[in-house]
């Protein structure tokens, strides 16, 4: 019977349950005053959205078990150990780095937003290097392979990416005087949000959210990251607040009428679990062995997935311009056909 205490444990674990179970055993409701009450009183919701998802997805016939197969065994993969090695290198971090903070900080609603401010501007940084450097890439594509949009999309990573988001993140945000309370309720809400942007169309088919779609970045524009159409290619790389992208010159609303294709642009079997979680390294190893000299071998793995040592770059920065510019040209023709007409 043992299985079946290993299944409840992992299965209440999946939902992040138990803070709602001890509440119920303990009656202790005013535990939801404090950060680690509301933490996992808010634990379950993209868990349950999850579900929610799934079910209408089978009520309108849509559900195909290859939206999920690929991702829940990303999370089955991982679940092991990435959890581990990325608390470990946020505490490593948070260790070295805050003698070095250039001022301290405290747990106030201003500093709050300042917080919030150069974590976007972190989270900006990892995921901007994570599609323009190859190697990067490799951490990051299995999040990408997906050709479709759902909530365990979330769940799809390569064992390695979080430990470096975290490093990357971590070490700005304590470097740059976030101090660690900060920085873990910024987390948490990053988190909840990052989860939540991936609810695909069965769940909420207009992800723009209204007007929301305005001041922050909502399902609809991390629909736009995860698309492999020109015009969507490397963008949108903020989470909740969009500045770094308004910024950067990153930012692309989704458009009516263009339909998303999910995925990357390599050819790959969606449905493989080791070609989504693998395939990126096996190409790049590809490229490296086949470069003629030393140095092509190593700008193969610091330059921008598409990058070629023959110069035929395909990289999404040229792909879009490529689409960008002839658009522009067709816009620019098309009053001559309407005066001929
Ligand atoms: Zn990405
Ligand atoms: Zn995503």
């Amino acid at each position: 019977m043992e299985i079946f205490q290993i299944l409840g444990d992992e299965l209440i674990g999946f939902f992040g349950i138990k803070g709602w179970l001890n509440l119920f055993r303990t009656g202790d409701y005013s535990v939801l005053l404090t950060y680690e009450g509301i933490k996992s009183a808010i634990g379950p919701l993209i868990p349950l959205l999850l579900v929610i998802e799934l079910i209408r997805a089978l009520t309108y016939k849509r559900f195909k078990v290859s939206d999920y197969k690929v991702t829940m065994t990303a999370h089955v993969f991982n679940r092991f150990d990435s959890r581990f090695i990325s608390i470990a290198a946020v505490a490593f971090c948070i260790g070295l780095l805050t003698p070095f903070a250039i001022f301290k900080s405290s747990f106030t609603w201003y500093w709050i937003i300042y917080g919030y401010v150069i974590w976007e501007l972190a989270h900006f940084v990892y995921h901007f290097l994570a599609h323009k450097v190859r190697l990067l890439w490799c951490l990051h594509s299995a999040h990408h392979a997906p050709e479709n949009m759902n909530l365990s999309v979330t769940f799809a990573h390569f064992f390695l990416e979080a430990p470096y988001a975290d490093v990357i993140r971590t070490s700005i945000c304590i470097l740059l005087g976030v101090n660690p309370p900060l920085l873990f309720l910024i987390m948490f809400i990053d988190g909840t949000w990052g989860a939540f942007i991936h609810a695909g169309e069965n769940l909420i088919k207009d992800g723009r959210l209204g007007f929301l779609n305005k001041i922050i970045l909502t399902p609809s524009h991390h629909r736009v990251h995860h698309a492999k159409n020109p015009l969507y290619m490397d963008t949108n790389f903020c989470n909740l607040l969009n500045i770094w992208d308004r910024v950067f010159g990153t930012l692309q609303d989704e458009r009516r009428g263009m339909k998303i294709e999910y995925g990357i642009t390599r050819e790959m079997n969606p449905n493989n679990f080791l070609d989504a979680y693998f395939g990126e390294i096996g190409a790049l190893w590809k490229d490296v062995r086949k470069a003629p000299r030393l140095k092509h071998k190593l700008l193969y793995l610091v330059m921008p997935p598409g990058w070629s040592h023959t110069g035929e770059h395909k990289t999404a920065h040229i792909v879009r311009r490529a689409f960008l510019e002839n658009e522009g040209s067709t816009i620019k023709r098309e009053p001559l056909v309407v005066e001929e007409q």
